[in-house]
């Protein structure tokens, strides 16, 4: 069994490329991915309007901006610590909405990885906005839309990524789940399989929606959907949060992990 020896989903809006990669090796990790978010470069923030985005952090003019910080590991290179793999990437967001707009943004470079979420709901509600809590058939439909965009998600091919993020991040607003939930999220990894995607065993979902994670990891086995793991740390404490957890999920279910290419 490959164990989990990445972190694939990282951001440097709050602190930098150094200390998050620093972090990273301290930790033992062998390979870091970091995945800035679409709508914190400036460009498309002002021309599409994304209903989930961060209020503060840092924005990035460009492209080139952005990979500039790449440029720093080169120069820092300690040589008492065995160099960690660092990979450029991104977090996409998907919407029908904006599909278009964003894949021939995101699309203009190439990269070593590319995450995709879905953070906002067919009718605009960001999909962590706690505001219809209690409501059990307005969960209902929410759960089915949510999944229903992650599967269109995973079937698009608006950018050419490779994994699925916080595929449960919906339980942060929506806690009570239909009674069919297990098979929506079976069916959810088997479309992840078909497309050959991973889905993403989340670290800040490990961290506060363990039991949703456990189902995910679950219909993965049932589906042979491969997982990645990122901790999607914004500081360089939480870096590999979560990662002990997620590699007790691949030992328990027997899980496919993502190569890293
Ligand atoms: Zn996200
Ligand atoms: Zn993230």
């Amino acid at each position: 069994m490959v164990l989990i020896s990445s972190d694939n989903h990282n951001h440097i809006i709050y602190d930098d490329i150094l200390s998050m990669t620093h972090s990273a090796s301290m930790k033992g990790i062998q390979s870091i991915s970091i995945t800035e978010h679409i709508s914190q470069f400036r460009n498309p923030r002002s021309e599409i309007k994304f209903r989930s985005v961060h209020s503060n952090g840092r924005m990035f003019d460009s492209f080139e901006e952005y990979l500039n910080e790449f440029s720093k590991l080169e120069e820092e290179h300690d040589e008492d610590q065995s160099p960690i793999r660092v990979r450029k990437g991104l977090e996409v967001d998907f919407s029908p909405v904006f599909e278009e707009q964003v894949s021939s943004f995101v699309n203009q470079k190439k990269w070593d990885i590319l995450l995709v979420s879905v953070h906002e709901l067919s009718n605009g509600e960001d999909v962590e906005d706690r505001k219809v809590l209690g409501d059990p058939n307005s969960s209902v439909n929410r759960w089915n839309d949510y999944i229903n965009l992650e599967k269109r998600a995973l079937e698009s091919e608006f950018v050419p990524f490779d994994v699925l993020t916080h595929p449960i991040r919906l339980a942060r607003s929506t806690p009570n789940v239909p009674d069919n939930f297990d098979d929506l999220l079976v069916d959810l990894a088997a479309v992840s399989k078909e497309n050959g995607k991973a889905l993403e065993l989340n670290g800040n979902d490990i961290a506060r929606d363990f039991t949703f994670v456990e189902r995910i990891a679950r219909a993965c086995a049932r589906s042979k959907c491969r997982i990645s793991f990122g901790s999607d740390a914004h500081h360089p404490s939480e870096v590999g949060r979560g990662l002990e957890k997620a590699r007790s999920l691949v030992e328990k279910y027997n899980l496919s992990v993502l190569p890293e290419s």
